[in-house]
């Protein structure tokens, strides 16, 4: 009797194990995307979310959930508070390392909140302005903001955001004050709706949401802020760097990444890694990021360990920086 009980709940434990859903199973996994649709962050949430699905296979689902607003981190906050599941992960950039520096108060800590999942890309940006502006060439373009100081604006994704930091150094690095007044919004998608209408006269995007647009004539493009020329960029190898343009050393690389809240299970995690990996090496992935002047990162820079080192270091460097052009900081 006793061992047909044993035999009894042997039986059942496996039935249990063998039914324990496989992560992800039929559940979607959400990208919290920080920023309004449209933008740089939500198209490479999507195009990630894709290949993602691609290399996971089976019934691997990925859905993206758009939480604007604050620079960003409205979005963080609700990755860092949710279940550490792997059902709610966070596709991010820069302001991971930018919003500790700007916030006096943050409900989260980048470092300490979240489980690294891995680095995406790198992006650079171009600073661009509404079609109606009279300037063609950088230099002109200087030379009208400054003529025309106090009367222009300059768009932003929000305190934090990487349109945001970009503003900032550029103009602390123009040293003209006042010279423009920021108006946020919840992603530069909305943002740059309101440039190529006119509303708004000048913007600092990643080349990822500004591309097509210079293309297409719908917004006027001045630089770019690489620390050398993007020659192998059919359209952006035709804009000047910033440095070119006097500003010695300026440099502004966005990256992007994936985290979980802390806590979620190192299988899981290690799960989501190698998707991730996979995922990078898509070439249908590479090929919509690339043409966008986006860089994919190897795995060594993808890496978790390495990757969270590294939003270490972008929070010692941008600290000083961001500190010494503070005055922008509105
Ligand atoms: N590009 C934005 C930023 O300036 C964010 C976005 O809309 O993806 O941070």
């Amino acid at each position: 009797m006793k061992k047909l009980v044993v035999l009894a709940l042997a039986a059942a434990a496996s039935l249990a194990h063998a039914q324990a859903p496989a992560y992800p199973g039929s559940k979607p996994v959400t990208f919290v995307v920080p920023f309004a649709a449209g933008g740089p962050t939500d198209r490479v949430a999507r195009d990630l979310a894709e290949a993602m699905r691609k290399v996971m296979g089976g019934q691997a689902n990925f859905v993206i959930e758009n939480v604007n607003g604050a620079g960003g981190t409205i979005g963080a906050a609700k990755v860092a508070k949710s279940a550490p599941d792997g059902y709610t992960l966070l596709i991010h950039h820069i302001g991971m390392a930018a919003a500790p520096v700007l916030y006096r108060k943050l409900s989260y800590k980048s470092l300490e909140d979240f489980e690294y999942l891995g680095m995406i890309n790198e992006v650079p940006m171009t600073l661009i302005g509404k079609p109606q502006l009279p300037a063609n060439t950088y230099r002109d373009f200087e030379n009208y903001i400054r003529a025309n100081a106090g009367k222009l604006n300059i768009a932003h994704a929000g305190l934090g955001s990487a349109s945001h930091l970009c503003g900032l150094l550029w103009q602390s690095r123009l040293n003209a004050s006042d010279a423009m007044v920021t108006i946020p919004f919840g992603g530069t998608a909305p943002a740059m709706n309101a440039l190529v209408g006119g509303q708004v006269d000048v913007m600092c995007d990643q080349t990822t949401n500004t591309t097509a647009q210079i293309e297409a004539g719908r917004v006027k493009a001045f630089a770019v802020t690489t620390a050398r020329p993007m020659s192998n960029h059919k359209l952006l190898k035709d804009y000047p760097t910033l440095q070119e343009m006097g500003m010695k050393g300026f440099e502004l690389t966005i990256w992007h990444g994936m985290y979980a809240p802390k806590g979620t299970p190192a299988a899981i995690q290690a799960q989501l890694n190698e998707a991730l990996k996979k995922a990078l090496k898509d070439p249908e992935f590479i090929k919509k990021q690339e043409g966008l002047g986006a860089i994919i990162v190897n795995d060594k820079r993808l890496d978790p360990a390495n990757h969270k080192a590294f939003v270490a270091s972008e929070i010692a460097k941008l600290k000083p920086v961001v500190e010494a052009a503070g005055k922008f900081a509105d």
